[in-house]
Parts: C-alpha cells; structure tokens; sequence
C-alpha cells in the first residue's frame, strides 16, 4: 500500500508534502507548480504528507491520519 493520489485541482505548490517526505517519493513539478508522485513504490506510510494544508493529499483508502496517529 502506497500513496494513492494528489489532487492537483486543489494543490498550490507549496512544498510541504515535499519537504516532509522523508523518502522523496513526492516531487515539485516547478514549471507547473503541482506536487507529483515520483516513486509511489518507495512509500512507507509514514502520513507526514498530510500535512498539506490544501487536503490534496489522499492515502490508499483506510490509511488516514486518524489511523496512523494510532499506529505510532
Ligand atoms: S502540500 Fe499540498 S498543496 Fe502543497 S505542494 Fe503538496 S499537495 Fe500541493
Ligand atoms: S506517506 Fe510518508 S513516505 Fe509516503 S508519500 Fe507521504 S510522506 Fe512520503
């Protein structure tokens, strides 16, 4: 299970995601100032990228903040 999706019909281009991303499974297209997914495989679940403050980021269903705060 990995990442599922970003939804750049809401992301800004901030970073965040980015930057939190410990495994730089997600990349800034700078040009068109969307966050993509770049190695979707090397998710590890981690849900740092929900800190997006747009809510662009969607996880593989079930796998919400809400569950992983218990998970850690
Ligand atoms: S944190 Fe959200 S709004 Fe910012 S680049 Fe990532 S997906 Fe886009
Ligand atoms: S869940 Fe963690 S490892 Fe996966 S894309 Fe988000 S920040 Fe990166």
């Amino acid at each position: 299970m990995t990442i599922a999706a970003i939804d750049e019909a809401v992301c800004n281009g901030c970073g965040i995601c980015v930057k939190h991303c410990p495994i730089d499974v997600i990349r800034l297209d700078r040009e068109r100032k969307k966050a993509v997914i770049a190695y979707r495989e090397d998710c590890m679940l981690c849900g740092q990228c929900l800190d997006c403050p747009e809510d662009a980021v969607r996880l593989e269903p079930g796998w919400g903040r809400a569950y992983l705060l218990g998970w850690g």
